[in-house]
């Protein structure tokens, strides 16, 4: 089954609005010509309404970089006294189609759990905001042989109970902890490796129909440079870009290697 390749950006803590609004102004000549190819950009919180208004009637989708939900009387809130926070139906509200949860980075400095990102995942279906759910194994936990392991628990746990027709749309970012950021990519043939298991795992959980239909991206230093290589392996999808999403120039390119 073909699926539609699907590169997003994830710009992180990065671009004031005067920055962000021109990154996005810096995109449109660049990618009008994408054929075949999803794009998303995931700015902050703040500038999602600025990015928006740049991209409107583009083929460049928006995404946001986390969202909150709470379960409060075992229902999952959308909005409440929780100080600081955006639930999915105020994502949804501001433009999103698209939300990154459970990123690496996420995980490590606040405290994101399978659990959370389970929750959160079912809170975005609830008002139609589409997850782009991240897994991915430590270097530590690829030096012992337990990457396998690593992500069959990730994606266990992350997808536990879900509906399978909204399973169907999600997408989600392999990403190698090791490699985001560092400049140390995982080789077409490491990738490919967990891209595979990941999808056979959703062929047992959910059945092959919803598995074929799943987009997989890698992510992890994907740069013009390496990105034909790990674009042209059967499981890869796309990829879930941070530095590299940065540069208008380098976003681009690494689109165009996906057409
Ligand atoms: C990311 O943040 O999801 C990511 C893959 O970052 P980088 O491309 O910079 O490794």
């Amino acid at each position: 089954m073909a699926r539609r390749k699907f590169i997003a950006g994830n710009w992180k803590q990065n671009m004031l609005l005067s920055e962000a609004a021109a990154l996005a102004e810096g995109l449109l000549p660049l990618l009008k010509d994408a054929p075949g190819v999803d794009i998303a950009v995931c700015p902050t919180f703040l500038a999602l309404a600025t990015v928006k208004e740049k991209i409107k009637g583009s083929n460049i989708s928006l995404g946001a970089q986390n969202a909150c939900s709470v379960l409060a009387d075992s229902k999952l809130t959308q909005s409440g006294a929780y100080t600081g926070e955006v639930s999915p139906a105020m994502l949804k509200d501001a433009g999103c189609e698209w939300v990154i949860l459970g990123h690496s980075e996420r995980r490590q400095y606040f405290g994101e759990t399978d659990a959370k990102v389970n929750a959160k995942t079912r809170a975005c279906y609830d008002v139609g905001l589409k997850p782009i759910v991240c897994v991915g194994e430590l270097l530590e936990e690829r030096d012992l042989g337990i990457t396998a392991a690593v992500i069959d628990i990730q994606v266990r746990t992350c997808f536990a109970g879900l509906p399978a027709d909204k399973v169907k749309e999600t997408v989600i970012a392999y990403e190698p902890v090791w490699a985001i950021g560092t400049g140390r990519t995982a080789t077409p043939q490491q990738a490919q490796e967990v891209h595979a298991q990941i999808r056979a795992l959703l062929t047992q959980l959910f059945g092959k129909d919803v598995a074929e239909a799943v987009r997989i991206q890698y992510g992890g230093s994907m740069k013009p440079q390496n990105a034909k290589e790990l674009l042209s392996q059967p499981d890869i999808d796309g990829g879930l870009i941070g530095g590299a999403a940065l540069k208008a120039k380098d976003f681009a390119d690494i689109i165009n290697a996906a057409k």
